[in-house]
């Protein structure tokens, strides 16, 4: 088991700077994902770390040694990526045992190990088929298998699961969370899918254009976003985000209007000007006539989604979106004016240049939201 401790690692592909000076420490036993749009630079993140990949500069410590420059093999780090190959010409079982016999296990040890994971991995019954048959989860629980036996320090996964169908992969999500806190292994896992990083991570490490915008516990990530990025790739439908101005206590754009809490303003020093506000669509209040400090929109499409209506109002030509227990706008069709009110105490505001959060939601204490 490890700590990685990144320092101000890079590495440029000519011109063009995937991963900007990115610095980060993750400790012995922790889940962290590595959550960001395609190409901001997650997987050269961890080729580096696996040692796949030479970084232009910076470093990289697993568990307080310096292992920057050295080989994959010198790492101990076990890796599973989302296409693995598997060796079609070898069972189940040989698959799990090559690592093991290219280390120079002797064949008492792999059996009891190839055992133990199988077991683990609950492909017992599969070890001695050939690999050709087997069904999606199982040849993905075969590669994560290889990745176990060799009991390595850190465990390195690059969007496992990501083409398994959902209900596999909402399965497969429960199970590898289970198994990385029974193993107790330090892990990385690349992914683009927010729910999965919110679901499974101890914490979440956000990142866009090569650089780590955030990194911390899921539910910070979501109620305190360093940015109006991170505010707006987290949380879905994602957030509201306006260009707004404020002036007198009031958030104003076309058509819009919000009233902020003064405490609030005065608390982080929010200064009258332009700036970003954003809002959650399940924190709009609705109603079919006016809300004192609201505003009306007009109603372009109605998604009933089961539990929840999702609703996209047109405000000045940009789509806005609110989510609400179903039984609460129900009777609301496309078409219709319907007057709107963001819940005060769940405003977001943002530096209009450089998307910083200037405040968040007044109250983030989940018992009062
Ligand atoms: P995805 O989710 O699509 O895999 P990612 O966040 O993992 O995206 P990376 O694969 O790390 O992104 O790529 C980051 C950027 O670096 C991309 O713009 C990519 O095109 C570029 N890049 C990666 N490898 C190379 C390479 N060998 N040569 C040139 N550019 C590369």
């Amino acid at each position: 088991m490890a700590e990685v401790r990144v320092e101000r690692l890079h590495r440029s592909f000519g011109q063009f700077t995937a991963v900007g000076d990115l610095s980060f420490t993750i400790a012995d036993g922790e889940f962290v994902f590595f959550l960001g749009p395609s190409g901001c630079g997650k997987t050269t993140t961890l080729r580096m770390i696996a040692g796949l990949l030479m970084p232009t500069s910076g470093r990289i410590e697993l568990g307080g040694r310096n292992v920057t420059f050295l080989k994959p093999r010198y790492r101990n780090v076990g890796m599973v990526f989302q296409s693995n190959v598997l060796y079609h010409h070898l069972s189940v079982y040989e698959n799990l045992a090559y690592p093991l016999k290219v280390r120079g296990w002797s064949a008492a040890d792999i059996r009891r190990k190839v055992h133990e994971v199988a077991e683990l991995l609950q492909i017992t019954g599969v070890l001695h088929r050939g690999t050709e048959g087997l069904s999606g989860g199982q040849a993905q629980r075969v590669a994560i298998g290889r990745m176990l036996v060799r009991d390595a320090d850190v465990f390195l996964m690059d969007e496992p699961i990501s083409h398994l169908d959902a209900k596999l992969r909402a399965h497969m999500r429960a199970e590898l969370r289970h198994l990385q806190k029974e193993l107790g292994r330090t892990t990385l896992f690349v992914s683009h899918d927010q729910l999965e990083a919110m679901s499974m991570a101890d914490r979440i490490a956000v990142m866009n254009g090569g650089e780590l915008l955030q990194l911390a516990p899921p539910q910070e990530v979501f109620d305190r976003p360093a940015n109006a990025f991170v505010a707006g790739f987290v949380g879905e439908p994602q957030m509201n985000i306006l260009e707004v101005t404020l002036d007198d206590g009031q958030l104003q754009a076309a058509g819009f209007t919000a009233t902020a809490p003064s405490g609030w303003l005065a608390q982080h020093r929010i200064a009258p000007g332009p700036m970003r506000l954003g809002i959650r669509p399940e924190h709009v209040e609705t109603a079919p006539a006016p809300l004192p400090g609201g505003f009306a929109a007009r109603l372009e499409a109605m998604e009933p989604m089961g539990a929840e209506n999702l609703m996209t109002f047109d405000l000045g030509g940009q789509p806005f979106k609110v989510r609400q227990t179903t039984g609460q706008s129900d009777d609301f069709a496309p078409g219709d004016t319907v007057h709107l009110r963001p819940r005060p105490d769940h405003l977001y505001l943002f530096d209009l240049a450089s998307g910083r959060t200037l405040a968040q939601a007044a109250f983030t204490d989940r018992s009062r939201a």
